[in-house]
């Protein structure tokens, strides 16, 4: 099912060594969390990277994935799920499938995982990969995500993988006390900043973390 790039295959030591250094660069970018880490080791980036870009899915970098979407920077995804504190009995709100490599890499720190596309393919392509890999703690759903899920909410913890020009409302009010959200507000097209939102008992506290660069939150559902 996997496409694979042309070339030759690589070798398991080649594998192994590119793995080394996929691990190496996102310890020097900052993602310092040992649950963090071992997560990113077992979860096989190459595995939710399709066609002539599966070749770079060890190189820091986004790359580009169906229907006009990208899987994240890995050190972004690492920096984000360890700014989001992860506990094993949490439960999580991810909007923003995409590939599935962010949802599939907190369904090993967390207990639950629900996430969200708005892109029908996307959400299927990524159930289909999670049933593959044996991850059953993740339920994936087609929806405009900006709306949460009122129906599971309220959740210990919730990423946005899109960015929005405010956290989202409804988002907000799904966070539980003591919840965290970390999510990229700003512009689409422009230098957008990644933050962490805590929900406390009588409001909100926001921390700016970094510029990062996310495609944009869309309302509604997506044509595929
Ligand atoms: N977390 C992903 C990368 C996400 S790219 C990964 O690990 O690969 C951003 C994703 O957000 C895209 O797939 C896009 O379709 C989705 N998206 C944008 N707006 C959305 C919305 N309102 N609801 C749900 N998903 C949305």
């Amino acid at each position: 099912m996997t496409e694979r790039s042309e070339g030759p295959p690589l070798t398991s030591e080649e594998l192994a060594e590119r793995k080394m250094r996929f691990l190496f660069a996102l310890r020097s970018r900052g993602v310092t969390d040992t649950r963090v880490l071992t997560a990113m080791e077992k979860v096989d980036r190459g595995l939710f990277v399709r066609g002539i870009f599966a070749d770079r899915a060890y190189e820091d970098m986004p790359l580009p994935i169906a229907c006009g979407q990208t899987i994240s920077q890995p050190s972004v995804v690492g920096l984000m799920t360890q700014a989001l504190q992860v506990n094993p009995r949490d439960t999580v709100l991810e909007v923003g499938t995409g590939s599935g490599y962010q949802a599939a890499i907190l369904s090993q720190l967390a207990r639950r995982v629900y996430t969200v596309d708005r892109y029908r393919r996307l959400a299927r392509e990524a159930a289909e990969l999670f049933r593959q890999l044996d991850i059953a703690n993740i339920t994936t759903i087609t929806a405009d995500g900006s709306h949460g899920l009122p129906d599971q909410a309220p959740f210990d913890r919730i990423i946005v993988t899109a960015a929005a020009e405010d956290p989202p409302g409804p988002l907000l009010e799904q966070l539980k006390p003591g919840g965290i959200m970390v999510v990229p507000v700003g512009q689409s097209d422009a230098v957008q900043s990644l933050i962490k939102v805590t929900r406390t008992a009588t409001g909100f506290d926001y921390e700016e973390l970094r510029p990062v660069r996310f495609v944009p939150l869309v309302e509604g559902l997506g044509s595929e």
